[in-house]
């Protein structure tokens, strides 16, 4: 029947609801209506729980975001901690050496100027000799050649800073040049590839050192040497193979004592074009290390001193056309 209550089936008074479109009498519609009520209420509860869930939630979100970004600030202000640190401790231990050095040779002029005082045996000679000693000592004394820097990478956000001593190439022999004020080691044209060696300025008796140098230019096939030799021992162009050479070369080759071992303590001559490289000279334990900035692979060679008596002096050896090795890479 059209016009009776649905649920009680009475004909009088009926209501229709426009929402369910069922009939109701108005006792039914009532309750109906109560049922809506109580439908919508449920609703408003679940609205409401959401409401103050979803901003809970937003807070704990954040809260989250804030202390990873927190952590990520202390943790990165730590390292910078550290890093300024370790710098610190560094340029302490480099101006030191440099000082021990420095002391060493003035100790030495002193002796020869007081003996020659004593003796009375000098003459013009000595005397030239000497001022030209003592002229190359103010030289040592008045500069300081020990520098900090920021070591450039290719994320520019904050760089690493480190320190380093300054040192130039000076002596050749065989198909080798150096340019740039003694800054740049290159090899001279030569249509059969043959060897030579440079030395640094610089002799290396007390303390720790380090130098920098940067691969300006390399071949397709590389084979470049470098690491220390003895002062004492003569200028040769194979000069790796010399009794007192310590290095490292192409072809995964460590030189001891002037001969190759073939990737020592895992050294692999993993070398690219634009390749900052790290020497530590270290006459107080008798070791070098060197250390590739790109790559971070470092290598330790202990040094022998009755093969390789101090000073010791930076040697490099170049075999190839286009290899160009700079020293105190500037701003790199
Ligand atoms: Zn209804
Ligand atoms: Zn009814």
């Amino acid at each position: 029947m059209a016009n009776e209550c649905a649920i009680c089936h009475k004909t009088i008074g009926i209501l229709k609801c426009q929402g369910c479109e069922v009939m109701f009498c108005i006792n039914d519609y009532n309750l109906h209506r109560g049922e809506l009520h109580q439908q919508f209420n449920a609703l408003m509860d679940e609205f409401n729980q959401f409401q103050d869930a979803s901003v809970n939630e937003t807070v704990n979100a954040e809260q989250l975001l804030f202390d990873r970004t927190n952590t990520w600030e202390m943790q990165s202000i730590q390292k910078i901690k550290e890093t300024a640190e370790e710098t610190r401790h560094l340029v302490a231990t480099l101006i030191k050496s440099r000082n021990e050095e420095n002391s060493l040779r003035t100790r030495e002029l002193i002796e020869k100027l007081q003996k020659g005082q004593q003796t009375e045996n000098f003459d013009e000679r000595n005397l030239t000799k000497w001022k030209q000693e003592l002229n190359e000592l103010k030289l040592l004394v008045s500069k300081l050649d020990i520098y900090v820097d920021e070591q450039k990478s290719t994320d520019p956000f904050i760089m690493k800073i480190f320190a380093s001593e300054k040192d130039v190439f000076e002596q050749t022999c065989g198909d080798v040049c150096i340019q740039d004020n003694g800054l740049l080691a290159c090899h001279t044209f030569n249509l059969f590839g043959n060897s030579g060696e440079i030395r640094g300025k610089k002799q290396y008796r007390v303390g720790v050192h380090r130098i920098r140098f940067k691969i300006d230019n390399l071949d397709i096939h590389p084979w470049w040497f470098f690491g220390i030799i003895s002062k004492s021992a003569s200028m040769q162009t194979n000069s790796e193979c010399l009794s007192s050479a310590y290095g490292w070369a192409g072809h995964d080759d460590v030189y001891v004592n002037g001969k190759p071992f073939k990737k020592m303590n895992g050294y692999t001559s993993d070398y690219s074009t634009g390749d900052i490289i790290e020497l530590t000279i270290d006459c107080e334990h008798h070791q070098i290390q060197m250390t590739n900035i790109r790559s971070k692979k470092s290598n330790e060679i202990n040094i022998n001193l009755s093969h390789c008596p101090l000073p010791w002096m930076l040697h490099l050896n170049l075999f190839h056309i286009q290899t160009r090795i700079r020293i105190n890479p500037f701003n790199q």
